[in-house]
């Protein structure tokens, strides 16, 4: 049994934590430095540089370098095998990643550990299609013998900027298909949870990463990211995070039309139907938002439910709720940990007041959690809000916490209708043991996934993204690694 305490105290000790660029471990230029704080209890666990746009713009330079040097030269198979040295020094560091995730945004140790299959997953997975990028023969029509093929090559230097509650697959979802297919990457954590991604890039340098193939610039959103993606030297954006946000890189790209990926916010409909196995159901449709204490971009807040069997089905998820264990996330019994930070606790708070004052019903939670053992965090009861109707902003907005609003229905007409009114499109649950009604429900709601008796499944193989404002460009797949390739047509004339 690992004592996350002791381990705790052995990675952070408030000290200084340099970013990486170019291959050096560097301050920021300007000297400036960020804490990092543990959500909850607010001690400090190190300092990272606050860097800006001067490091951004050496951060670039390198990137460019890289991808015109040495990187260049590496074979398809040279980049699969550094793949796969990397993700066996994951899994060598496996449980101080997870600690680290979990001492810097709070996520429970049991909920980062269990997460290894899909990040080990994708770091082989991508060192698999670093072998299988290739081109077409395609015949023309031209007379004689003149010839046409395509090649795919790298779009060159890739910026990345990444929120805060995933640091470790969110990062590893932007390194590897980059890696993969031969690009540079310059990434910009969230100043909310720079730490592992720092370790993260100690281990790929330790693997054999060349100098300058990836950078990360540590540093605030309007700073650092805010110069990333208006620099003129990146070739591509690959961005996750909120919707306004994302608009916001959109415009900043224009000034050489860089290629954007955007995987925004949701605000995903669950669909339980009369004919749901009710048992299998709530826990599912509860986690579906209580998992990192509703800090998902998946979070299944709208919970549409059958008038049927409304009132039991709703009741059995807020005993359930009711019943989840608020906590440390380090603590291996805890089930919601902390909520990032206390600027995000106070807009959660607004929508838990909003709720109420709006007509909606607290059926369980609605109030920030206190007492013995949360002292200096930032904790808020998983929440679950009966009487709710379409027009109310908790069952409009995006609330990026652990609080459900419960909606009968009457017809499936009517709940697809209802649940596609949203500007949203990321991802949507199903409850039915009906195939017709599965399948019909299936096709007609608007998201880049939906998940049919489950929810939450995301892996390497398949792609995942979001439709309508919660953005454009699929993570997983082989369409993955299109984003990060060109596609050049070569014309031979033969005669
Ligand atoms: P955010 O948009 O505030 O920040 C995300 C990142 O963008 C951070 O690194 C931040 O520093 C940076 N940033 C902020 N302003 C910027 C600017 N003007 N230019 C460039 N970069 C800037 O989001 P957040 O609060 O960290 O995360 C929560 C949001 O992310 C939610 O809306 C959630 O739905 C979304 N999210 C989406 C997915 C997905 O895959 N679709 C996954 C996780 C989170």
């Amino acid at each position: 049994m690992t004592d996350w305490k002791a381990l705790a105290a052995e990675i952070y000790d408030g000290s200084f934590r340099p970013m990486f660029v170019d291959g050096a471990w560097c301050e920021a230029r300007s000297g400036r430095v960020m804490d990092a704080r543990n959500p909850a209890d607010g001690s400090l666990l190190a300092t990272v540089p606050q860097g800006d746009a001067a490091d951004i713009d050496a951060a670039v330079a390198a990137a460019r370098k890289a991808f015109e040097g040495p990187w260049s030269k590496f074979t398809p198979f040279e980049r699969q095998a550094l793949l796969l040295r990397i993700a066996d020094g994951f899994e060598a560091a496996w449980e101080r990643l997870c600690l680290s995730d979990t001492l810097d945004m709070g996520m429970p140790i049991q909920r980062t550990l269990a997460n290894s299959r899909r990040v080990l997953g994708m770091l082989r997975f991508y060192a698999g299609q670093a072998v299988a990028v290739h081109g077409q023969t395609i015949p023309n029509s031209f007379p004689g013998e003149i010839y046409s093929q395509t090649v795919r090559e790298p779009v060159g230097v890739v910026g990345a900027i990444i929120p805060w509650n995933a640091p470790i697959a969110g990062s590893v979802w932007k390194i590897a298909p980059a890696l993969a297919t031969g690009c540079t990457v310059v990434l910009k954590p969230s100043e909310e949870a720079s730490l592992t991604v720092l370790m993260i890039a100690r281990i790929m340098q330790e693997a054999g990463l060349p100098d300058g193939v990836l950078n990360i610039v540590t540093g605030l959103g309007a700073e650092a990211g805010a110069a990333l993606a208006a620099h003129l030297g990146v070739d591509k954006i690959v961005f996750t995070g909120s919707t306004a946000t994302g608009q916001a890189i959109a415009r900043a790209a224009t000034g050489n039309l860089k290629r954007v990926s955007l995987e925004l916010g949701g605000k995903s409909p669950v669909i339980v139907c009369r004919d749901a196995d009710i048992d299998k159901a709530v826990p599912v449709a509860a986690m579906a938002v209580f998992a990192n204490s509703g800090q998902i971009c998946i979070a299944g807040s709208r919970l549409f439910v059958a008038r049927e069997i409304h009132d039991e089905f709703v009741r059995r998820v807020a005993d359930f709720a009711a019943k989840l264990r608020i906590g440390h996330g380090i603590d291996e019994g805890t089930d919601v940990g902390p909520i990032i930070s206390a600027r995000q606790a106070d807009r959660i708070a607004g929508y838990l007041a909003a709720g109420p004052n709006e007509g909606a019903e607290v059926l369980t939670g609605g109030a920030r959690a206190e007492g013995a053992g949360l002292e200096g965090g930032n904790f808020i009861h998983p929440t679950v809000f009966g009487g709710v109707t379409d027009d109310m902003t908790i069952a409009r907005e995006e609330i990026f916490g652990p609080v459900i609003s419960a909606l009968p229905f009457d017809t499936l007409d009517e709940v697809v209708e209802r649940a596609n009114t949203t500007p949203y499109g990321l991802a949507a649950g199903v409850f039915s043991t009906h195939l017709g009604t599965a399948h019909k429900l299936a096709h007609r709601i608007k998201a880049g996934s939906v998940w049919v008796n489950m929810y939450h499944a995301i892996d390497p193989a398949v792609p995942f993204g979001g439709v309508k404002m919660s953005g454009y460009g699929r993570e997983g797949g082989t369409e993955h690694l299109d984003e990060y390739l060109d596609t050049k047509a070569i014309w031979i004339n033969a005669d």
